[in-house]
């Protein structure tokens, strides 16, 4: 099984991810946890290239990134674990990106589903869980964790609101996403993410 986290800034993505390994190590279902951009060495040094903010990337540049950080996560970890039969937790994946870049940063949203293809060959995941919060109460949850100090966290208003709006609208259309309710308190979120794994047919 692959499950990916999406969502905006704030949204709870981690969190979740968490308390769903938790619920899987009590029965005891294998699982691995990661993360996008990221996951291996190699696609965690691009996720430094991509979140320091001195190279000033431009869209593109910064898009390219995440699918070359996607591609090497994808064939060197998510893979083999995948043919394994070992449950993969990924916080953010395609989906982040055809949100964030296309909805947030304006680039072609099919040119970015090619990319994604690309990227995945292919691969996606079993359900992507879209947690949902207004922009304003993800910038707030964003301002209390203050250990995460990269450039993005500076983003304007205007951008997280096109990104809520972006997760919410591809959610709608996506047969393998779920909108989960992400303003509530965090067990209440993992129970609903629970029981979308159970009517997914997943659990
Ligand atoms: O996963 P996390 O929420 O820690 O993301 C780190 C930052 O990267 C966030 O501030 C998010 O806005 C940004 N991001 C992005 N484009 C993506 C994925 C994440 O701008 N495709
Ligand atoms: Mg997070």
């Amino acid at each position: 099984r692959f499950i990916s986290f999406e969502g905006p800034d704030g949204a709870g993505k981690t969190t979740q991810l968490s308390l769903l390994s938790r619920y899987l190590d009590d029965r005891d279902i294998l699982h691995h946890c990661t993360r996008e951009p990221g996951g291996t060495p190699g696609a965690e040094a691009i996720r430094n290239l991509i979140f320091d903010s001195r190279h000033n990337l431009v869209p593109r540049a910064e898009l390219l990134l995440f699918a070359a950080a996607r591609a090497q996560h994808v064939e060197e970890r998510i893979m083999p674990l995948l043919e394994k039969g070992i449950w993969v937790l990924c916080d953010r994946f395609t989906l982040s990106t055809l949100v964030y870049q296309g909805y947030g940063r304006g680039l072609d949203r099919e040119l970015i589903g090619q990319l994604n293809a690309i990227a995945t060959c292919g691969l996606a995941p079993h359900m992507q869980l879209v947690l949902d919060v207004e922009a304003e109460a993800g910038q707030n949850r964003v301002q209390q964790r203050l250990e995460n100090n990269n450039s993005f966290d500076a983003l304007s208003e205007d951008f997280h609101r096109r990104v809520v709006a972006g997760f919410r609208e591809v959610a709608s259309h996506d047969a393998h996403c779920r909108l989960i309710d992400g303003s509530r308190n965090p067990e209440q979120v993992h129970g609903s993410i629970v029981a979308a794994l159970h009517e997914g047919g997943l659990l």
